[in-house]
């Protein structure tokens, strides 16, 4: 079969659709009946093609298993009032997986491939797009080095693919963080600010400590001092001091969050005092004291926008208030507004797929 654009299809004979429970989606368990796979070597990208979600095969010398060229990306679609399916933001999440790819030395992907194959592969897909609130269907477009060879070096071939699943709520409340001092995410002049694979792989046993004192994540700080609060896990951070909103700024230490930008889009468009500037431990705790810290979030494709409650700061807890509805809770009301069709798209965020 071949699709409106030309991609070469192979259908799934024994659809999973019927399999999930779209009531109870737990963050990354199911996945849908297709996915993009494009192959570049020779130098070139070769033509791409929708086939049905399966394992792979690769060598065990396959460079990606070894040295770590792995970029992804996370995005959502969603499902409209009127139905129709919504991919967020493609250009913004094109332009950074790029920006990656750059970083880790690996072949860029066209912007045909990458828009073209995510709008096909949802076309053919639109059935797994929950509309349940605060569910979505996550996107997942990917790359490894996929060339059989070892010893070091940047592989001459990869693979790209896109799948989606659909997703619910990442946490149901509100998160406790713990600002870690001794580990570190990234530094100046690392891959903080790209989405490759071992800046995850490096922050789980952080992660895992934070965990076990009681924490749900930590929050990172500057790698030379250990003083200005950077970002959480695969989240950016928001704060609201003083009434006004602040985040720390993207730097080639911190991911620029498509999400952030988003919220803070929208906050300077609707009158909010907006400030990207560095936020020091001391600002945070000094602002505990006085009580002028009104809230706290971290903020990410998966968790959209989810309040913290409590910052652990070298082994003393800081409580949030308890808020009803603040700054940040009606922002992302305003964006999902925008995302499910009841506000106009003043931005041209959404490129709808029928
Ligand atoms: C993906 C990610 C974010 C959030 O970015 P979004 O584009 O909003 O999803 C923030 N920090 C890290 C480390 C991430 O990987």
């Amino acid at each position: 079969m071949e699709t409106m654009t030309g991609i070469k299809t192979t259908l799934t004979r024994n659809s999973k659709l019927k399999e999930v429970d779209f009531n109870h989606l737990e963050f990354g368990k199911y996945t849908s009946d297709h996915m993009l796979v494009a192959d570049f070597y020779h130098g070139q990208w070769n033509e791409p093609q929708i086939v049905p979600f399966a394992n792979l095969s690769m060598s065990p010398t396959a460079l990606c298993l070894h040295y770590g060229q792995t970029v992804f990306e996370g995005m959502k679609a969603f499902r409209m009032i009127d139905g129709r399916v919504n991919i967020f933001r493609i250009d913004k999440h094109y332009e950074r997986f790029n920006r990656s790819l750059r970083r880790m030395c690996m072949a860029e992907i066209p912007y045909e491939i990458f828009e073209e194959g995510m709008k096909e592969l949802m076309t053919l897909d639109k059935n797994w797009v929950p509309n349940q609130e605060e569910s979505a269907l996550y996107v997942r477009p990917f790359m490894y080095a996929s060339e059989a060879r070892f010893g070091v070096k940047p592989s001459d071939e990869y693979r790209f693919i896109i799948f989606t699943g659909p997703v619910g709520q990442l946490f149901s409340k509100p998160v406790r963080m713990k600002v870690e001092r001794e580990y570190i995410r990234a530094a100046k002049g690392g891959t903080g600010s790209t989405k490759c694979g071992g800046n995850y792989g490096g922050a789980m046993y952080p992660t895992k400590l934070a965990k076990e004192q009681g924490y749900d994540n930590v929050i990172w700080t500057d790698a030379g001092e250990h003083n200005f609060i950077e970002e959480s896990g695969a989240m950016n951070l928001l704060f609201v001091i003083d009434g006004k909103l602040l985040s720390p700024p993207s730097s080639d230490s911190i991911l620029h969050g498509v999400t952030k930008d988003s919220l803070l889009t929208i906050a300077r468009d609707t009158g909010v005092d907006v400030e990207e500037r560095p936020i020091s431990l001391n600002e945070v705790k000094t602002a505990f004291k006085k009580g002028t810290i009104a809230e706290a979030y971290c903020v990410g494709t998966a968790a959209v926008a989810s309040p913290i409650e409590v910052i652990g700061i070298d082994g003393e807890d800081y409580h949030l208030p308890v808020k009803e509805k603040g700054i940040v809770a009606g922002l992302k009301e305003k964006l999902e507004n925008i995302r499910n069709g009841t506000a106009e798209d003043i931005y041209n965020w959404n490129t709808i797929v029928g």
